[in-house]
């Protein structure tokens, strides 16, 4: 958690979320954890934690909360909901303080907070990862449905060998605009495509055809060929 300064806290700021999600019980969080322990978000990186988030938000820390990345990242599949006791929605507080960053930046009322949140969502997604995400929906367009099960990564035998190898990771890029990351990642290369992810994924993402729209893509982009792949084929 950031240091809290006592000066800088929105004393209002929970009572907004509450107004914009017309319920109040994301303050009856008492940061038990188990949203954390269940949100596969999470799982990708300690940064990514919910039950931080919540806590922020009932103390005020509206600046923290509209900076954090985790409120663009999180993909409200409710395992968190599902998990907590008090019923917290987590997904929905996510969705709620994003409208209200996006007004307030609209109504440039609150400029400070305007700029920083126009730097989040540029390390969120750029215009070029815009670009890049609908370019590969267009030829799959099902590839937005993944929540980040795992259920992928859990079958992969190249996952088993390399966990660098981990189709939900490279999915997560897609959907996250991180285009050189997906460009420049040799697992779309690697990929034997024999289909164990698609007959477990519960979204019906067709996983080698990701890959194959990512490999064409970037030779269009001309990503060249990686030199490791050209050492094996000699
Ligand atoms: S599971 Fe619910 S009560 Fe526990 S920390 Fe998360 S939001 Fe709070
Ligand atoms: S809804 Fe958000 S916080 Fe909850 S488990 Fe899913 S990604 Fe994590
Ligand atoms: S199994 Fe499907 S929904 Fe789950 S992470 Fe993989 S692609 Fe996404």
């Amino acid at each position: 958690m950031p240091e809290i300064i006592l000066t800088e806290l929105d004393s209002r700021f929970r009572d907004r979320i509450a107004a914009k999600l017309g319920d109040k019980s994301f303050m009856h969080c008492f940061a038990c954890g188990s949203c954390t322990a269940s949100c596969p978000v999470r799982r990708l990186d300690e940064k990514y934690n919910p039950r931080r988030l919540i806590r922020m938000a009932i103390l005020g820390m509206k600046e923290e909360v509209y900076r954090s990345e985790f409120i663009w990242i999180c993909s409200y599949h409710s395992t968190c909901l599902n998990r907590c006791p008090q019923k917290v929605n987590i997904g929905a507080v996510c969705d709620a303080v994003v409208r209200m960053a996006e007004e307030e930046k609209k109504r440039g009322t609150e400029r400070k907070a305007g700029e920083r949140l126009a730097e989040t969502n540029a390390r969120a997604i750029t215009k070029e990862g815009q670009k890049f995400r609908n370019a590969v929906r267009a030829l799959v367009p099902e590839v937005a449905a993944c929540f980040i099960c795992g259920s992928c990564t859990a079958v992969c035998p190249e996952a088993l060998i390399d966990e660098k190898k981990d189709p939900r990771r490279f999915i997560r890029k897609v959907n996250l605009g991180l285009r050189d990351e997906a460009f420049l990642d040799e697992f779309k290369d690697i990929c034997a495509t024999h289909y164990r992810c698609e007959s477990r994924c519960p979204q019906g993402v067709k996983i080698n055809r990701v890959m194959q729209a990512l490999r064409e893509l970037a030779e269009e982009d001309g990503y060249t060929y990686p030199e490791s792949l050209k050492e094996l084929e000699r």
